[in-house]
């Protein structure tokens, strides 16, 4: 098994394109326990860490930009992105431990396609894009369409995600993302539940994403939550309405971690909190200068 450590999108592109069988990694976090556990070798590994675009983290050009091989522990660094999208770096910071996190990556985290990934649902609910090089070129796809079922994705023969593209949050806009694990730390998520919200000048639901994760072959939007909630207030009928539609769009698996009727309970449960904790965020958002949907 060769190791190859491109610098450079294109000699990432041309070195996939040489070898057909490769597989790319950038925290090998998930990559080096699967091998150990008995998965085929691959012809060649190769490491995304060394191209600068893949690891950078910038506040340009009008969104947030961040390299898919990107430590977590990086994001969680980041005080400017932690501040306006707080659910999402958390999201990020519950991934393992320290020592997972000086390496585990949002690119992995997706493209190992584990429905219970916890910073999909984070991602998703704030409709960030995934930057793809392959031989054809570079395409932009929404992070909720890149997995499309355990452990696949999208993603053709030779490409791999270089980066995110995040939009700056409009006005009175708060995210968040929750999980249940059976343990304190250190498990997998039996749901995780992502929401971002943004309130009107009224306090009333102005636009609203709920995206739930482990609960399903790919972590999901729940356009049934979000309808409920634009227009109107959080209040005890919006968010029985809210858990009503997380519990009816779960298709859970039944594992010894969780049967089908508890996890279809706990979606409900954690949608309808954090649906509560990103529009708590947004009320107290001191993003952007109006709460018209400008972005700033
Ligand atoms: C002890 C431990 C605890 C963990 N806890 C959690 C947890 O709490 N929550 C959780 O969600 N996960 C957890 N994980 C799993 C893992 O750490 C995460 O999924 C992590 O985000 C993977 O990132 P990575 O960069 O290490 O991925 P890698 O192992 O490098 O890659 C994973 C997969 O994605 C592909 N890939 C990687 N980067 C790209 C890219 N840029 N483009 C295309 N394909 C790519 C690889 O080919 C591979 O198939 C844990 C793992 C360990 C070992």
């Amino acid at each position: 098994m060769k190791y190859l450590a491109p610098k450079t999108v294109e000699e990432a592109t041309t070195l996939l394109a040489e070898h057909p069988g490769a597989t790319v990694f950038a925290g090998a976090t998930d990559v080096i326990p699967q091998l150990k556990a008995g998965r085929p070798e691959p012809e060649a590994l190769v490491d995304l860490k060394k191209i600068s675009q893949a690891v950078s983290v910038s506040d340009e050009g009008g969104h947030w930009s961040i390299g898919a091989a990107t430590a977590t522990a990086k994001l969680t660094g980041n005080k400017a992105l932690a501040a306006e999208f707080p659910g999402l770096v958390e999201a990020a910071g519950l991934i393992g431990s320290d020592q997972v996190q000086s390496r585990a990556t949002l690119g992995g985290n997706l493209c190992n396609a584990s429905p219970a990934a916890d910073s999909v649902p984070a991602m998703i609910a704030n409709g960030m894009r995934a930057v793809i090089a392959g031989p054809g070129g570079t395409r932009t796809v929404a992070v909720e369409d890149i997995p499309t079922g355990p452990g696949s994705t999208q993603l053709q023969p030779g490409e791999f995600v270089v980066s995110f593209e995040l939009d700056h949050a409009p006005a009175r806009t708060g995210d968040a993302y929750l999980r249940l694990i059976p343990r304190t730390e250190m498990d997998i998520a039996v749901v995780g539940a992502g929401v971002r919200i943004t309130l009107d000048d009224a306090g009333n639901v102005a636009s609203a994403t709920v995206a739930i994760g482990a609960v399903a072959p790919t972590a999901r939007r729940v356009p049934a939550a979000e309808e409920a909630l634009v227009g109107n207030p959080i209040n005890d009928t919006t968010l029985a309405a809210v858990a009503e539609a997380a519990s009816a769009a779960c298709n859970p698996i039944d594992d010894k971690r969780g049967t089908i009727a508890y996890r279809r309970q706990v979606a409900g449960v954690l949608a309808r909190r954090a649906v509560v904790a990103a529009a708590e965020r947004a009320a107290a958002s001191t993003n952007g200068a109006s709460n018209n949907g400008e972005t700033r």
